[in-house]
């Protein structure tokens, strides 16, 4: 095989990554947008020594799996990995990664539930958009895959329309009054992000807009842009401030320009504060669902539950009526301070939080005396330093750790450490938290050996 043949090939397996997988003398050969099932006339475009990589000449025969595309910009923005793949086929390829992950790379086989799933369009509370110049104007919309490149997306299937309509807004509002967007080239230019959340329950919307500098022009015009869009629902506009020369987006600074500094959602009947710095989970009502199971397997009633990697304290709240004590750590100050509000707010006096390094913290209760009965561990996607796994496993040495991971590798990865330190991995639980795009979520109950009581 070499480039530029055009080869028969069966597609006969999907990465998380949306790439349809078939086998041509033995070497494996990647074709985005394909799927199981697809018999298809592949144009070969690179030949490696253990794999090759093609795109589709020829679909000979479509796979029962595949479905017509339903958005413009599918492949060109760096969002979904599914928009050519039936759901229900989506869903059981995630579960399937999980399993594997934890099987291979995680020496574990807990009971694998099925995998949560609900609405695939459409679920996303919070959106941001980068801002940057084209020859005749602006581009608003999604970076490319691995790219920094500005995809012009009028519309996208994962957000709730209203977020597309506040998008279009925003660009006439920035082109009406000639306001610069950043270049990351030259590093000027003024604004950069917008930033979008909507509470699920109380509809409440925060609009917040990032720029490179210290004052938005036309501040009140741009508050009208908003309560066109969304009227009385909108409760916040906020101006970020990032000037620093990063990936990441929200700079340490937020000017409340309009109404409050946060808006306030429900969630596991918690009132949840949540201000523009502060975590929160994206897909509000598979949320629930995943903190649900969570809850499940801490068991909270009567214990001391500490939970790492709190954010605003939102698994940890979602336990606090059954719970005799719930401690929570986060890095953030801002999610830190959401999470001690929501804790008086809905009148849990047995509630309390920490804003350190989850391993830093650890470490300092665990010279204090202190031994929860569950450690709930929630890290993002490089998930958990050694160092944090042993201080939990060999100094609090509780019954249960509940493992809640947005990448089942890195999970499968830790759930091998905790082995080595006694603790099996029993349950696994996948949630679909993130439909359409190659992200999972796993809920996993790791619950100390006997042996090592
Ligand atoms: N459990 C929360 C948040 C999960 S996201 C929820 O369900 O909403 C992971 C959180 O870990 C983020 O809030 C992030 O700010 C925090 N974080 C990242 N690194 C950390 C560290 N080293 N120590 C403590 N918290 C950290």
């Amino acid at each position: 095989m070499k480039k530029n043949d055009i080869i028969e090939l069966n597609i006969t397996d999907v990465t998380l990554q949306g790439s349809g997988v078939g086998h041509y003398d033995s070497l494996a050969v990647f074709v985005p947008e394909t799927v199981t099932g697809d018999k298809i006339e592949a144009h070969i475009l690179k030949v490696k020594s253990n794999c090759a990589f093609a795109k589709v000449h020829r679909i000979i025969e479509p796979s029962k799996s595949r479905i017509g595309v339903d958005c413009t910009s599918f492949k060109k923005c760096g969002g979904c990995a599914f928009r050519h793949i039936n759901y229900s086929f989506e869903a059981g390829l995630k579960a399937n990664a999980v399993k594997n992950n934890l099987n291979r790379i995680g020496g574990v086989d807990p009971q694998f539930e099925p995998i949560t799933t609900l609405a695939p369009d459409g679920y996303r509370n919070k959106c941001q958009y980068p801002v940057s110049k084209n020859e005749g104007g602006i581009d608003i919309g999604f970076f490319s895959s691995h790219s920094h490149r500005v995809v012009d997306c009028p519309g996208c299937n994962l957000q709730p329309e209203i977020f597309s309509k506040a998008q279009k807004a925003f660009k006439d509002f920035l082109l009406k009054h000639k306001i610069s967007v950043y270049d990351e080239t030259t590093e000027m230019g003024l604004v950069r992000h917008l930033y979008l959340r909507r509470a699920n329950v109380t509809e409440e919307v925060m609009a917040c807009v990032v720029i490179n500098g210290d004052k938005m022009p036309f501040v009140n015009e741009l508050v009208d842009c908003f309560k066109a869009v969304f009227g009385d629902d909108l409760k916040s506009v906020i101006i970020n401030i990032n000037k620093k020369k990063t990936n990441v987006i929200l700079g340490e600074k937020c000017v409340t320009v309009f109404g409050s500094d946060h808006i306030t959602d429900v969630l596991c009947g918690v009132k949840v504060r949540i201000s523009p710095l502060s975590f929160y989970q994206v897909n509000h009502d598979v949320a629930e669902l995943l903190y649900k199971k969570a809850k499940e397997y801490v068991e909270p009633n009567g214990k001391t539950v500490l939970d790492l990697y709190c954010g605003a304290g939102t698994i940890g709240l979602s336990m606090a009526k059954e719970a005799k004590r719930i401690i929570g750590v986060e890095i953030i100050p801002e999610a830190v301070k959401d999470a001690k509000f929501n804790a008086s707010t809905n009148g849990f006096c047995n509630a309390e939080f920490i804003c350190d390094d989850a391993a830093g913290a650890a470490k300092q209760l665990s010279e204090k005396g202190i031994r929860p009965d569950v450690v709930i561990l929630d890290p993002p996607r490089k998930g958990c330093d050694e160092e944090l796994i042993r201080i939990v496993a060999n100094d609090f040495a509780p019954e249960r750790v509940v493992y809640v991971s947005c990448d089942s590798a890195t999970l499968a990865r830790d759930c091998k450490i905790f082995k080595a330190l006694g603790y099996e991995t029993v349950k696994a639980a996948p949630f679909d938290m993130f439909p359409r795009t190659g992200h999972v979520e796993t809920v996993a109950l790791l619950v100390r050996a006997v042996s090592a009581i």
